[in-house]
């Protein structure tokens, strides 16, 4: 069985490979030796986000990479402090010459912030629609919204979001948004794949390595993508970035397929906050 990526097609014609490399609290002094690890092991997309504050190294690596602009995917996110449009204009320039590119894969708004800017994430959108338009962001999409914030954005908007990126592991299954996503051609994106760890020594999860001969990170990461979702771990370490990227040359049976979902902890299950609070702007 072949190692590589799968490339899935997004409602707008373009296509994302399913597994990619995180840097979520990777120090911006780390992150360009972790993402040139990540491309010469065989990564091809990077999931970065203003908020990380690792935007320019991710764009060095790429550059230092010798890869083609092209060969590789790169998604960033708005701030939450730039929700309104003149803001998220200037943020979104910010983020396209801090990478030195002149356009980014996939961008995001990152979090709804419902209780925030008078609960009006729709005109943020309809920004992000811009971008779409002339080119700078070939695929716009959401993070954290939940299914009344989607259902907002097909009443009032006229771009089906890509994808929506939602925290997602067997400890939060997320089933109602990820539904919400499959009804109307919105991927999934499964942010915290591993639960930052948590859930790797959970003893089903352990068993079911041990059946398959694959580390629990692997298990769970092949669990993503059988349920179809696009994940992308994160980890500085050389010997667990590759670890992660080597999921494609085994399958889990129904039986493990279902031990793993059947470990959702709903609401309790969450390592981050819940969308429909969160309300932090950073200083
Ligand atoms: P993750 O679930 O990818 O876990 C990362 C942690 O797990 C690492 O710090 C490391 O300690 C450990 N780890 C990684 N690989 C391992 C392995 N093979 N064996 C043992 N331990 C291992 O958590 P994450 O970084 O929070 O999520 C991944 C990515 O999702 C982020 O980097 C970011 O790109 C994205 N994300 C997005 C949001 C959002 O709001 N949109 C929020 C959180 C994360």
């Amino acid at each position: 069985m072949a190692h590589t990526v799968p490339d899935i097609s997004l409602n707008d014609g373009n296509t994302i490979p399913q597994l990619g490399f995180g840097v979520y609290q990777i120090e911006p002094k780390d992150t360009a030796e972790a993402v040139r690890r990540a491309l010469e092991i065989g990564y091809r997309h990077i999931d970065t986000a203003q908020m990380y504050g690792n935007e320019a190294e991710v764009g060095e690596a790429v550059r230092a990479s010798g890869l083609d602009r092209g060969e590789v995917f790169v998604t960033s996110k708005l701030n939450n402090g730039f929700h309104r449009p003149e803001d998220a204009r200037r943020a979104f320039e910010s983020t396209l010459s801090a990478l030195k590119m002149d356009y980014v894969d996939l961008f995001l708004i990152h979090w709804p912030l419902p209780t925030r800017y008078d609960g009006d994430f729709v005109s943020t959108w309809k920004t992000l629609e811009e971008f779409q338009r002339d080119g700078r962001a070939r695929s716009i999409g959401v993070s954290n919204f939940q299914v009344p914030h989607l259902e907002r954005l097909a009443a009032e908007a006229d771009v089906v979001p890509a994808v929506n990126q939602i925290e997602v592991h067997p400890y939060l299954t997320n089933e109602q948004v990820r539904a919400y996503g499959s009804e109307h051609n919105i991927l999934t994106e499964a942010w915290s794949p591993i639960a930052q760890g948590r859930v790797l020594d959970d003893p089903a999860i352990v068993d079911v390595a041990e059946q398959v001969g694959r580390t629990p990170a692997q298990v769970v990461l092949r669990w993503h993508v059988q349920r179809g979702d696009i994940v992308f771990p994160k980890s500085t370490t050389p010997k667990r970035i590759e670890e992660n990227f080597r999921i494609f040359d085994f399958t889990l049976d129904d039986t493990a397929m279902e031990r793993l979902s059947g470990l959702d902890r709903g609401e309790s299950g969450r390592t981050g906050p819940n969308p429909d609070e969160f309300d932090y702007i950073p200083a």
